[in-house]
């Protein structure tokens, strides 16, 4: 019984462990389940987590926004330039794109790219077998989820972004067309060498728009885009043409080609075509010096005009896909580069050249090393001779391949900018001799501050005075040797290049010859601040408060003026007086063609219509018969000139300004680390000036300067005193006609030339005794023959005196024009020199008369002469304008 009790509680037993385990396998899967739904729903909160935070489509624009290559444009409204970060992108649309293109990247990127709804299930599937299977890591990322992730994400990869990229493509797909999607596509994809986009990428592997590509030519592009290093068909050409081969191959699959196509795209090598246009790519000079001048206007105008920070314009110059039409006119910077490159036109016995000579030495074991030296020569002839021996120093063996680049920058150095100074708009500008190294590098043209010399004369000096009514072309200025004191310092004492000191000399007279001293004496007349209210209305930016010096007219600035400023300055001469900024473009369109900036420049009046034209008459004299710039004649003369020399006085730096009717061009030549040309013939710059200048005018039709006849009058004055003429002046030939202002002109006859009876023997002034036969009258200028003839001290013999004939009749000794005895004729001088013994009176200016300043002369007003054709042949009324300067300086 025992037994059975036994079985049965055993059974019992049994079947509580059964129930025991049910119920913890019935618990373990309960577990199992929460979990799993757990899980699963902790899976589904992650994922649908990770879709609420992707971007909201709505703001979305699949449309590529940045990275967009800019255009530049000469003023025909042709290309001239592009500027790109680095990373071009130039937008075509779907119908400028083969369709043979869109295929071969099609059949390589996303074969099911027509049929799928923006993620692709059968390639995902296979992408994990592949991945599972093979050591390989394949992508599954369809054409859509490329476009979002290129545009839209960032490009890191995680799970998070994996699932938004999917979850977005299925969005986009239902608002967007395929063709469209498509579009974007091609136009964003990278595609090496800095290239976005399929247009970016034919300009720069073909040299083609991407509407010519041949079959062959795309499907080295289609090859590219999965790794574009490794498929480089520049540098891994090999790699590539096998990546053409199988998107060929894939093609034929997929029905996009025929077999004939495909034997017609494997018979045609498009690996040469690449190097050659990838050498010429290479070579290509970088920007112009116009271009870079053109790229600083534009990005201080997008900060200044645009509320852009430095960064913000510079992104969207270089990415933001603008269009610049600038002002310059390729045919006249050919001229000028021509004429730059021409080393005959530069001094050779000043020659240098600065050399910067970079080298890579390949060795036979494939490695690289690079070297690189700066160095001066002599002369073209040493060249070859640096260059061994940099390579001896670098070690360099027969065996190793030498890649080498050497920039050569000669010395000494030029400038040239050109503007048209009735628009302000610049033409063209060079901003340096020889190799131009790099972009955005130093301009000479726009950005060195060099002396002007005596081109500031005009501006800082003479253009001041004439305007303020200090001064008239006819003016005579005290030349006599000056000493300044300068409290602290040793007195200043300007020196005259010709040596001459002493009388006076016109103003006209002072600008042809560019005498110093009648310039310091000018700016002490118009002061320093007035000259500063002028130079700044000129354009000048980079003048300093230690500018203000009695040096400030001879060009003796602290740090100098650019050239370009220096041209708008005389623009506004040429220009009647009205300064126009100068400009290098006109205006900047968006990427979708709207005006984004219109560059209309500012313009001021600096100086009256009648200042303008007694300036640019004055110097007019300066390019002709004794002027400083004489020479230039040789070489131009096809249309009037007016301009201004400049070389400072240690001869560092040689300068012209100067305008034609139709341009405005200043012309710079110095050491870029300034030295003296004193070995140069110091007219090399107007050699310069002049064969650009003559070729640029070459067919244009002759005109004559636009001058005023109003606002002053031309009139003859005696040159020594600067009265009204006589007849004496005419006589010792100091009769000079110029332009004054009417106030300038004196209401009084000289009083410094007369007559005096002079014995010929004794060279005195004829005595009692002088026999009348050697008695002349002969004109004086002042005082100067003092003292009695003593060598006729007594009375005549009797009959010595009836032998001599009565050569000469009485009437002659009380008469003038006819002189008594032959004297020689004054020899013909460019103008009235002053007789060295004559002192002047102590006067800066020539005594003028004190008159109302309201009042102007009339003729009917002016005394009559002594005799007929003495003084103001011609009256014109002033100009409103010119009113407020009819003042005399007091003082
Ligand atoms: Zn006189
Ligand atoms: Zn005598």
């Amino acid at each position: 019984m025992k037994n059975s009790d036994n079985d049965e509680d055993d059974l019992k037993k049994e079947r509580n462990v059964n129930k025991t385990k049910i119920t913890l396998l019935r618990i373990i899967f309960m577990v199992l389940v929460v979990c799993i739904f757990a899980l699963f729903g902790a899976s589904l909160g992650i994922f649908m987590g990770i879709i609420e935070s992707a971007p909201d489509i709505a703001g979305l624009e699949l449309k590529p926004s940045t990275n967009y290559t800019s255009f530049i444009y000469d003023v025909n409204g042709n290309e001239i330039d592009r500027l790109s970060s680095g990373q071009e992108r130039i937008y075509v649309t779907l119908d400028q794109i083969p369709d043979h293109l869109q295929k071969a990247i099609i059949s390589i990127e996303d074969e099911r790219f027509m049929e799928h709804n923006g993620i692709d299930i059968r390639g995902i599937l296979r992408a994990i077998i592949v991945n599972l299977t093979t050591n390989q890591t394949e992508g599954a990322s369809t054409i859509t989820q490329q476009l979002i992730k290129n545009n839209i994400l960032s490009p890191e990869q995680t799970i998070t972004r994996k699932i938004q990229e999917q979850y977005l493509a299925l969005q986009f797909e239902k608002i967007y067309d395929k063709d469209l999607i498509l579009e974007y596509y091609l136009n964003t994809m990278a595609l090496g060498h800095g290239t976005n986009g399929v247009q970016a990428a034919s300009h720069r592997y073909f040299n083609k728009d991407v509407s010519e590509l041949s079959l062959a030519e795309s499907v080295v592009l289609a090859g590219i885009t999965q790794a574009p290093t490794r498929y480089s068909p520049i540098t891994n050409p090999e790699n590539n043409n096998e990546k053409a081969k199988i998107i060929l191959q894939k093609m034929i699959e997929q029905g996009y080609i025929t077999e004939e196509e495909r034997q017609v795209a494997l018979a045609e090598n498009p690996y040469d075509n690449i190097q050659t246009v990838n050498q010429q790519y290479v070579e290509e000079s970088p920007h112009t010096y116009f271009v870079d001048a053109v790229i600083e206007d534009v990005l201080v105008d997008l900060q200044e005009k645009n509320a852009m920070t430095e960064n913000e314009a510079k992104n969207y110059l270089f990415g933001g896909g603008v269009e610049i039409y600038t002002t310059f006119d390729p045919e006249i910077q050919n001229i000028v580069d021509t004429h730059m490159a021409d080393d005959s036109l530069f001094p050779v016995n000043e020659n240098e050249i600065k050399l910067d000579y970079r080298v890579s030495l390949h060795k036979p074991d494939g490695t690289v090393q690079h070297y690189n030296a700066v160095e001066m020569v002599k002369s073209v002839e040493e060249i070859d001779k640096f260059k061994e021996a940099k390579l001896v120093e670098w070690g360099a063996t027969p065996e190793d391949t030498v890649d080498e680049l050497l920039l050569q920058i000669p010395q000494p150095q030029a400038a040239f900018v050109i503007m048209d100074q009735s628009t302000g708009q610049v033409k063209a500008l060079s901003g340096g001799r020889g190799d131009k190294i790099g972009d955005r590098t130093f301009n000479r043209a726009t950005q060195a501050k060099r002396q002007p010399g005596s081109t500031f004369k005009i501006v800082a000096a003479y253009g001041p005075a004439i305007d303020m009514g200090i001064l008239s072309p006819g003016s005579a200025i005290d030349n006599s040797k000056l000493s300044i004191e300068i409290p602290g310092q040793p007195d200043y004492s300007p020196r005259n290049w010709d040596g001459n000191y002493g009388g006076t000399i016109t103003t006209r007279k002072a600008i042809w010859n560019s005498t110093n001293v009648p310039a310091v004496r000018t700016i002490q007349s118009v002061g320093f601040d007035a000259s500063f209210n002028y130079l700044m209305n000129f354009g000048f930016t980079t003048l300093l408060p230690t500018d203000k010096v009695y040096a400030l007219p001879l060009g003796g600035l602290t740090e100098g003026v650019t050239p370009l400023e220096l041209t708008a300055a005389y623009a506004a001469i040429a220009n009647g007086g009205t300064y126009i900024e100068p400009t290098l473009y006109t205006k900047i369109l968006d990427r979708d063609g709207a005006v984004l900036i219109e560059n209309i420049p500012t313009t001021h009046q600096v100086i009256s219509a009648s200042t303008a034209t007694m300036l640019t008459d004055m110097m007019e004299d300066v390019v002709t018969g004794y002027g400083t710039g004489a020479s230039l004649s040789r070489w131009f003369s096809g249309q009037p000139v007016a301009g201004k020399t400049g070389t400072t006085s240690d001869e560092k730096d040689l300068s012209f300004a100067g305008f034609t009717p139709y341009y405005t061009a200043t012309v710079w030549l110095g050491h870029d680390d300034p030295q003296s040309l004193s070995g140069s013939n110091q007219n090399e710059h107007l050699h310069l000036w002049g064969e650009i200048m003559s070729d640029i005018h070459s067919g244009l039709e002759y005109k004559n300067f636009d001058k005023v006849t109003t606002g002053f009058v031309e009139a003859s004055v005696c040159s020594v005193s600067g009265m009204l003429p006589t007849s004496l002046c005419r006589g010792a030939g100091a009769v000079t006609t110029d332009y004054f202002r009417t106030n300038h002109i004196s209401d009084q006859y000289c009083t410094v030339h007369g007559q005096t009876k002079i014995c010929t023997v004794s060279d005195m002034v004829a005595g009692p005794f002088c026999p009348p036969n050697v008695v002349t009258n002969k004109i004086t200028q002042g005082a100067s023959y003092g003292a009695v003839c003593n060598v006729h001290t007594q009375p005549p013999l009797p009959q010595t005196e009836s032998i001599i004939p009565q050569l000469i009749p009485d009437s002659w000794f009380n008469e003038w024009p006819e002189p008594m005895v032959s004297e020689p004729e004054p020899e013909p001088q460019p103008e009235p020199q002053l007789a060295p013994e004559f002192v002047p009176p102590p006067v800066e200016f020539i005594p003028i008369p004190e008159i109302n300043p309201n009042i102007t002369i009339e003729i009917e007003e002016v005394p009559p002469p002594p005799e007929p054709g003495g003084i103001i042949l011609e009256e014109q009324e002033p100009t409103a304008d010119d009113q407020s300067i009819f003042f005399v300086p007091q003082g």
